[in-house]
């Protein structure tokens, strides 16, 4: 399998992680213009910034293009849960997608397939897209176990039902987030072919269609490379969505 036969939209989307004050508003302000223009990429673009900032951005950014998406969510709608965010609450603050089960949130609160896999359902309960994350570690790498893991975390965190509305794959190698290190542009065509092919295998033309993004230390510089890929239909972007003129330097890449 090379190139997908549908006609899939891009998507760039930015996790701010535990980043932005009040001060980070200018910036997400500036890449809702720019991706306003008319002459603008042909790709769908997106900020996840923490959840005490979406619903001002949503009011400040209300009539341009720019999605906002949550960082994480909690299965229920809502109930005795402190410190956790619904993702009904999410939607309600303007978000259109929620990312789950990034490395972050598996490695810092311990959260497994199954977790993921509920988060995922509550995101579709709520209306809201799951960019569900998956990717190896450096020691699974090493050892020839990437596709093994891929798969295994495909079958677990994706809910069935899955569509290619409800639901983006993210595939972040955990050894390249915030690292500056990227796999090699073969290593990257055949994770997401393997992965283009476990999709189709289970949710057979929504498969087809769904977003496989591509995340870890993609920067403006690189952005052109990793998603003239095939099956790469997007990028997931941590520290280069931080600066407007970073993450527009990332969209330019489809332009
Ligand atoms: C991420 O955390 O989702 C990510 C891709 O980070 P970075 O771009 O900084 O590697």
């Amino acid at each position: 399998m090379t190139d997908n036969p549908v006609q899939i939209r891009p998507l760039v989307a930015g996790n701010w992680k535990m980043n932005g004050l009040k001060t980070a508003f200018s910036e997400a302000i500036a890449v809702a213009e720019a991706i306003s223009k008319p002459d603008a990429a042909p790709a769908d673009v997106m900020i996840c910034p923490p959840a005490t900032m979406l619903m001002v951005l949503t009011e400040v950014t209300h009539d341009h293009k720019l999605l906002l998406g949550g960082q994480d969510c909690h299965t229920a709608e809502s109930g005795a849960h402190t410190g956790d965010v619904s993702p009904e609450m999410l939607k309600d603050a303007g978000a259109t997608a929620v990312i789950v089960g990034h490395s972050e949130r598996r490695s810092d609160h311990g959260e497994l397939d199954r977790h993921v896999r509920a988060k995922a359902e509550a995101a579709r309960r709520a209306g809201l897209t799951a960019i569900i994350c998956i990717g190896e570690t450096a020691g699974e790498r090493g050892v020839g176990m990437t596709l093994d893991v891929i798969k295994r975390q495909l079958s677990g965190s994706v809910p069935d039902g899955a569509t290619a509305a409800n639901t983006v794959i993210a595939y972040e190698p955990v050894w390249a987030i915030g690292t500056g290190l990227t796999p090699t542009p073969d290593d990257v065509a055949e994770v997401h072919t393997e992965i283009r092919k476990t999709l189709v295998d289970r949710f057979q033309a929504e498969g087809q269609a769904m977003r496989i993004l591509y995340g870890g230390s993609v920067k403006p510089d690189n952005a052109k490379t990793l998603l003239a890929i095939a099956n790469v239909n997007g990028a997931l972007v941590g520290g280069a969505s931080l600066k407007a003129s970073d993450f527009l330097g990332i969209v330019a890449a489809y332009s």
